[in-house]
């Protein structure tokens, strides 16, 4: 079944026997957790999608693997053009579901694991590109989420991963078997962990010889036994307990992070794709960052287009479509809305093929795009803010506007422009607060900030790419300075 239907794949979530852990309980069946259901919704819907004539092109694509008809976020990139859809895809999907819809991660995962197995197999004489496609094709052939995990708990920061207090700060090696390894560690900020049929695990930073046991990469499936999930709290969680969908802001659809405990875990061999070659873990984690980083050009541009369209509405529902001043702020928020987005796009159609054929992104202009995502969202939401006013944060729950006595009293003086209705009014409050302060925030403003690496990341990245010598050197020819001085 090479595209599951999105009920196929809630369905399938079902059969998945996962330990997780909400807010002090260990939760039975996630699925129809009020908390965690709209992620899954949202997950859900790059299923739903690829079966909408409309969007085939974006969503669907041939595998270069198997030749077949496959979801594209199983995907290994042909061609920039593959590069170029994948952000579209993401600014339709931020579109349509106003938050992080989690899928992307693994898809990047495959796609810079693929060729850095393939360099590592030419240089090395292993066999890591060989048995991560036939994995891959496992994978899209069931057209199955699959997890990217890098990001380590990492412990004291000063220390390698070897001379930590606690060897577990890391994901590791504790055991080499005859058919498999056993690994300890943990994965933190786990974007849709839960929602995911599998885990890809990398590692998180450039390893030294020292380090090896921790230069490993594998993929396991989300169920495998020994493995625990401590599921994140998120600003207003707990509204999605209450009645009601007006209070949530997005009651459809939300993110998911999650703490991914791997308590000696056993990967056969055949899902091992790095296992002490520790001088591929810098390239692994330098290419996996660099696409993460053009998803966001995409995907952050999608919502962006929700806050704005929510900002517009609220501009007309307070009866200030004349005001200047507004359309002006509104100008400001898509030209910045659509400078993440161009970012996305120009990494893209700059992409190069790397050894496996498989296209790497523009790697500085991927870095520029994710360090330009820490700030615009952050300034888009300001003025999202500036223009929803003070009642953002003031608004009274749906149960008072339900209430016989202070019901008709909100009714009567949080009515604005007549054409609109107070809960409408109301309801697109709720969504700029969930997106700009609320559950929604955590995609659109904090993983915008650290999601694919905080912006140190990307400066170290920019400056390192940035072949600064150079345009010191066209600036001396110009300037008529000679060399040395
Ligand atoms: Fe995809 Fe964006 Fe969520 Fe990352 S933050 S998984 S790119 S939707
Ligand atoms: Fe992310």
């Amino acid at each position: 079944m090479p595209l599951m239907t999105s009920s196929e794949y809630i369905e399938s979530l079902r059969k998945q026997k996962k330990r997780i852990f909400l807010a002090g309980e260990l939760i039975d069946n996630y699925v129809d957790h009020p908390i965690i259901r709209p992620s899954i919704n949202a997950c859900a819907m790059t299923y739903e999608l690829s079966h909408q004539p409309e969007y085939e092109e974006l969503l669907t694509t041939t595998s270069s693997l198997t030749g077949k008809r496959i979801n594209r976020f199983t995907h290994l990139h042909q061609s920039t053009d593959d590069l170029v859809k994948k952000v579209k895809m993401q600014r339709l999907l931020g579109q349509r579901t106003g938050c992080c819809f989690q899928r992307c991660v693994g898809f990047d995962g495959f796609n810079a694991v693929d060729s850095v197995t393939f360099e590592m197999d030419q240089e090395l004489g292993t066999e890591y590109n060989k048995r991560f496609r036939e994995y891959l094709k496992y994978v899209q052939e069931n057209d199955l989420v699959v997890d990217g995990a890098m990001t380590d708990t990492k412990g004291n920061r000063r220390l390698a991963p070897s001379d930590q207090e606690d060897p577990d700060q890391f994901v590791h090696v504790v055991e080499r078997k005859k058919d498999g390894i056993v690994v300890r560690g943990a994965k933190a900020h786990q974007t849709g962990a839960i929602n995911s049929h599998e885990i890809l695990v990398m590692p998180t930073q450039t390893m030294r010889e020292q380090d090896k046991d921790y230069a490993v990469s594998f993929a396991v499936p989300a169920d495998a036994q020994g493995i625990l999930y401590i599921y994140g709290r998120q600003s207003c969680d707990t509204r999605r307990l209450e009645e009601g969908d007006v209070d949530v802001g997005n009651a459809m659809f939300g993110g998911q992070e999650a703490l991914i405990v791997f308590s000696d875990v056993f990967v056969p061999r055949e899902r091992v794709f790095m296992c002490g070659e520790y001088k591929y873990s810098g390239a692994l984690v330098e290419r996996f960052a660099g696409y993460h980083r053009q998803s966001y050009g995409g995907c952050k541009s999608g919502v962006g287009d929700v806050l704005i369209g929510a900002a517009q509405a609220v501009m007309k529902m307070q009866g200030l479509e004349k005001a200047s001043h507004i359309k002006e702020k509104l100008v400001e928020m898509i030209h910045l809305n659509e400078t993440i987005y161009s970012c996305g796009i120009a990494c893209s159609a700059e992409g190069k093929p790397t050894t496996s054929g498989t296209y790497l992104i523009d790697l500085m202009l991927a870095n520029i795009c994710k360090l330009n995502v820490t700030r615009f969202p952050y300034e888009i939401s300001r003025l999202a803010q500036d223009i929803a006013g003070g009642l953002l944060v003031t608004l009274p729950s749906e149960k008072d506007f339900a209430h016989p006595e202070a019901g008709p009293l909100l009714e009567k003086y949080f009515r604005s422009a007549s054409s609109y209705s107070t809960e409408d009014r109301s309801r697109i409050q709720r969504l700029i607060e969930n997106l700009t302060l609320g559950m929604g925030a955590v995609g659109y403003l904090t993983e915008s900030m650290h999601g694919a690496g905080s912006p140190q990341a990307q400066k170290i990245m920019i400056g390192r790419l940035a072949n600064l010598d150079y345009k010191e050197q066209i600036a001396r020819e110009l300037a008529g300075v000679k060399k040395g001085n």
